[in-house]
C-alpha cells in the first residue's frame, strides 16, 4: 500500500507541483474503525458510477438470470466476506454473461464473475480464491486508491479486437475506469483471499490449482489487464501465492474442496459459456472448450451438441471462422484464409454430424441432435435426410423455440 502512496505522491509532485489538496489521506480498509466509507466526494462519485454501471449491465442482459447458479455463488461469497465494520457496504455477487476469463469488483460492493472464468473452475475451493480476491478489492477500497493514483489505462487499446467480434464487450472501457488496480493491490488481494479461505474452512489447494488452470488460458480468451489473463504478471502472482502458502499458512490443515458442490452449477455454466462463444463466432474456441469438458463429462449429450454446432457454424460461416483464426493467431485476415475455410466445409460438416451422433448415442431421445443432423443434411443438399431429422426434432422436442425457423427450412425442402 505504501507503494501506491509513493506513486501518488510522485505523480502529484511531477505533474502539479506541491498543490494543496493533492496529497490525500491514506485509504483505510473497511475492516478498520472510522474508515469513513462513502464520505469523500471522490468515493461518492465512484459509488454513483458503479451503481449506474450495474444498472446498465442488467438492462443490457449481461447479468446471468439463473437462480441455481446465482444462489450458489451468493452462498459461497457471503461465507467469505470478513466482518466489515458497520456493514458499510453490502457485498453482492453476480454472474456476468461474458465468455472472457475475468472477474471484477466495483467500489460499491458489486462483484461479478464471468461465465468464462467459472467454466474453467473445477471446485468450490478454487472459486473461493477468486471470490476472496474480489472481496479484498472492496474491503481494501482499491477503487478509491486507484482513483487517487490514476495512471493512463491501457485497456482501451485492446477493446477493438474484441469489438470486431460484435460482442457485448462494450462494457469494458467503462469497467477500466472503475475496476483496474495496481499490481500492489492485486498482490494484496491474492494474499487476503488466502486468509478469507482459511477463515471459511477451504482447502488452500484451491488457490494453487487456480493459478495452474489460469496458465492454460489462451491470451485471447482473457483480456489484457485482467487479473485472470496469462500475461507475465500471472506467473509472478502464482509464485507469490506459492510462497505465502509455504510460509505463513504451511501449518493450516486440510479444508474443504467441495468439488461435487461445484458440479451442481458447472454443467449449466459450461453450456452457457459455449452458447456465448458461439454467439460471438468463437467456433474454434468453442470446440476446444467443449472437448475440454467432454473429457470430464463424456456422457453429456449437450456438450456433443455444442461441439457439433461449432463445427456446423464453422462450415456455414467460413469468413467468421477465418476471422477467428486470424484473431487467435494474430495474423491478417485475407481472402486466402477465408478460402481455406470454404474448402474445409465438407470436413467440418462431417465433424458436426459425428458430434450430433455421439450426442444421440448418449441419449436416444435427445431432440437437439436431430436438429443438428437435419441442418447438416440440409447444408449438404440431402433433402430427404434433412426432412426426416428435422421432423424428429419437432416431434421430440418439448419446448421448441425455433419452430418457425425449422418450418421455414422444411418448407423450402418440400415447396
Ligand atoms: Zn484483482
Amino acid at each position: 500500500m505504501s507503494g501506491v502512496r509513493h506513486i501518488h505522491l510522485f505523480v502529484c509532485l511531477t505533474l502539479f507541483g506541491l498543490m494543496s489538496g493533492c496529497v490525500t489521506a491514506p485509504v483505510a480498509p473497511l475492516t478498520e474503525r472510522n474508515h469513513g466509507y462513502g464520505q469523500s466526494e471522490d468515493e461518492q462519485k465512484l459509488i454513483r458510477r458503479a451503481n449506474q454501471f450495474e444498472t446498465e449491465l442488467l438492462a443490457k442482459g449481461l447479468v446471468l438470470d439463473d437462480d441455481t447458479v446465482t444462489t450458489y455463488v451468493q452462498r459461497v461469497g457471503q461465507e467469505l466476506v470478513p466482518t466489515v465494520t458497520d456493514g458499510a457496504v453490502a457485498i453482492r455477487f453476480h454472474v456476468l454473461r461474458d465468455p472472457l476469463v475475468n472477474a471484477f469488483a466495483l467500489p460499491n460492493g458489486g462483484i461479478y464473475l464471468n461465465v468464462g472464468l467459472l467454466a474453467r473452475l473445477e471446485n468450490e475451493a478454487q472459486l473461493a480464491h477468486v471470490i476472496g480476491h474480489e472481496i479484498a478489492h472492496v474491503v481494501q477500497r482499491h477503487g478509491l486508491q486507484q482513483h487517487h493514483s490514476r495512471k493512463a489505462t491501457i485497456i482501451a487499446a485492446h477493446i477493438a479486437d474484441v469489438a470486431l467480434f460484435g460482442t457485448s464487450i462494450a462494457y469494458l472501457p467503462a469497467l477500466g475506469a472503475l475496476a483496474s488496480y495496481s499490481q500492489e493491490a492485486e498482490s494484496e488481494s491474492d494474499r487476503l483471499a488466502i486468509g478469507y479461505m482459511v477463515s471459511a474452512g477451504y482447502s488452500l489447494q484451491g488457490a494453487e490449482q487456480l493459478f495452474k488452470l489460469l496458465q492454460e488460458v489462451n491470451q485471447r480468451e482473457s483480456i489484457w489487464g485482467s487479473v485472470y489473463s496469462s500475461h507475465p504478471d500471472n506467473a509472478q502472482r502464482a509464485s507469490e501465492t506459492r510462497s505465502i502458502l509455504a510460509g505463513r499458512y504451511s501449518n493450516v490443515g486440510s479444508g474443504r474442496i467441495n468439488a461435487r458442490d461445484y458440479q451442481q452449477i458447472r454443467e449449466r455454466i459450461v453450456l452457457e459459456n459455449l452458447r456465448l462463444k458461439l454467439n460471438i463466432h468463437q467456433y474454434a474456441l468453442a470446440v476446444k472448450a467443449a472437448e475440454h469438458d467432454l473429457a470430464l463429462a463424456p456422457a453429456s449429450p449437450w456438450l456433443h451438441y455444442y461441439r457439433g454446432e461449432a463445427y456446423r457454424l464453422m462450415a456455414e460461416d467460413p469468413s467468421g471462422a477465418a476471422r477467428e483464426y486470424a484473431w487467435i493467431q494474430d495474423e491478417k485476415l485475407n481472402d486466402e484464409l477465408v478460402e481455406r475455410y470454404r474448402q474445409l466445409r465438407t470436413v467440418h460438416l462431417d465433424k458436426a454430424r459425428q458430434s450430433y451422433r455421439q450426442g444421440l448415442s448418449q441419449d436416444r431421445n435427445f431432440a437437439m441432435a436431430h436438429r443438428g443432423l437435419g441442418l447438416v443434411a440440409y447444408a449438404e443438399g440431402d433433402g430427404q435426410t434433412a426432412s426426416n431429422e428435422l421432423n424428429q426434432y419437432l416431434n421430440l422436442g418439448r419446448e421448441i423455440h425455433d419452430r418457425r425457423y425449422i418450418n421455414n427450412i422444411l418448407g423450402r425442402i418440400h415447396p
